[in-house]
């Protein structure tokens, strides 16, 4: 294919096929067994922050090595292009609650915990979603009273990435229950805390070599120290966090159809039927070209909406645009792509039927599209 992706520099060429060539011998070759057996490859981090991967888009002072939005969305498309589950694991940890850490973080919580993390030693989980609070975030229960020297947090969290490996967890508590979202803070927990446990993995449809537990908090006492950022600015603060989310979800999207489109594409030279490769059939011709067509429209938006963060323009429309097209781009290319394999991409030991799994979670997940539609068409001066 013509270079099309001009844009990219040097250095961004460069990372692309490192990580390519990373992802192709440490994250395709596990990417079925881990997501059969339900199971997080832990020991990839200590390599991922060996190479870099995990400081990727962190300052140089504090470990990581400045790179900027564009570089993490080539990134996200890169492990998801190898697994979404373990590309998910990869985010909770290095976008969510690390991210949250280096920005809001006390220089002393950021010196105990972000050397290790960025390094792979440590793993973050991030706990916001509860039983009744998904989009809703003001409908937080998990409370956070001060106590002396310490925070007592009692409430349960739900649906929590990483949080059966975590080491620590960066969790969304409310701290002025009357005050709704103006009354949310974010702590961080050690996992070792006495009144903290996690209570049972949960089994999922997709994304199934991330690991995924309830979390509960019963009288559990951490110093105040442990607060992150100001009092009561944590909803704030979390939305902050979530911004590069939507570019990420677009991004780990775009790498879950791109290895559904490239699968494909080798399916249909392969596959004979009535004496030709179904490739040659006009139906399935056009419903291969109009897959690549969607999964460049994806990349575009997304990149686009990286550069502009890159260079300080505003981009919540352009990041809200991506994360709407592409996640729901990736829905339909992947379903194709299972549709043109027939059976044998119905199979288990086939990755078609793992895509088809893996990308859903990425619609409703950071925003569902309903949300985006809605943020989009507020942007709009509707
Ligand atoms: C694989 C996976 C990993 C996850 N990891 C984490 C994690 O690490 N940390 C964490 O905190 N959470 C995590 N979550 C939870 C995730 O944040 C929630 O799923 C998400 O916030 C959506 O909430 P919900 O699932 O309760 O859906 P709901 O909020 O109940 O929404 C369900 C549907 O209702 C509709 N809807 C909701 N609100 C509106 C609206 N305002 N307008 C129109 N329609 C609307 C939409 O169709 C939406 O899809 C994870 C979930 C999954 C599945």
């Amino acid at each position: 294919m013509a270079d099309v992706d001009f844009y990219l520099s040097d250095e961004q060429r460069e990372l692309q096929r490192a990580l390519r060539e990373f992802t192709a011998k440490e994250i395709a070759p596990i990417a079925s067994q881990c997501d059969a057996e339900e199971r997080y490859p832990v020991e990839l981090f200590p390599r991922l922050g060996a190479l870099g991967y995990l400081g990727l888009t962190f300052p140089e002072e504090i470990g990581g090595s400045g790179g900027s939005s564009l570089d993490y969305a080539i990134a996200c498309e890169e492990f998801a292009y190898g697994s979404a589950g373990i590309a998910l694991g990869i985010y909770v940890h290095v976008a969510l609650a690390c991210s949250a850490l280096a920005a809001f973080g006390s220089e002393d919580l950021k010196r105990r915990w972000l050397p290790s993390a960025l390094c792979g030693e440590s793993i973050g989980a991030w706990a916001f979603a509860e039983a009744g609070a998904g989009s809703d975030a003001s409908a937080i229960a998990t409370r956070a009273v001060a106590d002396g020297n310490d925070w007592v947090l009692n409430g349960s969290k739900l649906y929590i990435t990483n949080a059966p490996i975590a080491d620590f967890l960066v969790v969304v508590a409310s701290t002025a229950p009357e005050q709704r979202l103006k009354g949310l803070s974010l702590f961080l927990v050690e996992h070792d805390r006495p009144g903290f446990r996690v209570a049972g993995s949960l089994s999922k449809l997709g994304v199934r070599a991330s690991e995924m537990a309830e979390l509960v908090f019963d009288d559990c006492r951490i110093p105040r120290e442990n607060l992150i950022g100001r009092e009561n600015r944590g909803f704030l603060d979390a939305l902050r966090t979530l911004a590069l989310g939507r570019i990420a979800s677009a991004a780990f999207a775009i790498g879950v159809a791109r290895a559904a489109l490239e699968a494909t594409l080798v399916h249909a030279r392969e596959r004979v039927q009535f004496g030709q490769p179904i490739g040659s059939l006009q139906a399935v011709r056009f419903g291969i070209a109009d897959m690549a067509m969607q999964l460049e429209a994806a990349r575009l938006l997304c990149h686009r909406a990286a550069v502009a963060a890159d260079r300080g323009l505003p981009h919540g429309r352009e990041a809200n645009m991506a994360k709407l097209y592409a996640t729901e781009a990736c829905t339909r290319i992947t379903e194709r792509a299972l549709h043109y394999h027939g059976a044998t991409g119905f199979m288990s030991e086939s990755p078609i039927q793992r895509f088809y799994r893996d990308c859903k979670v990425f619609e409703f997940g950071e925003g569902s599209s309903e949300l985006q539609r809605e943020m989009i068409a507020r942007e709009l001066g509707l």
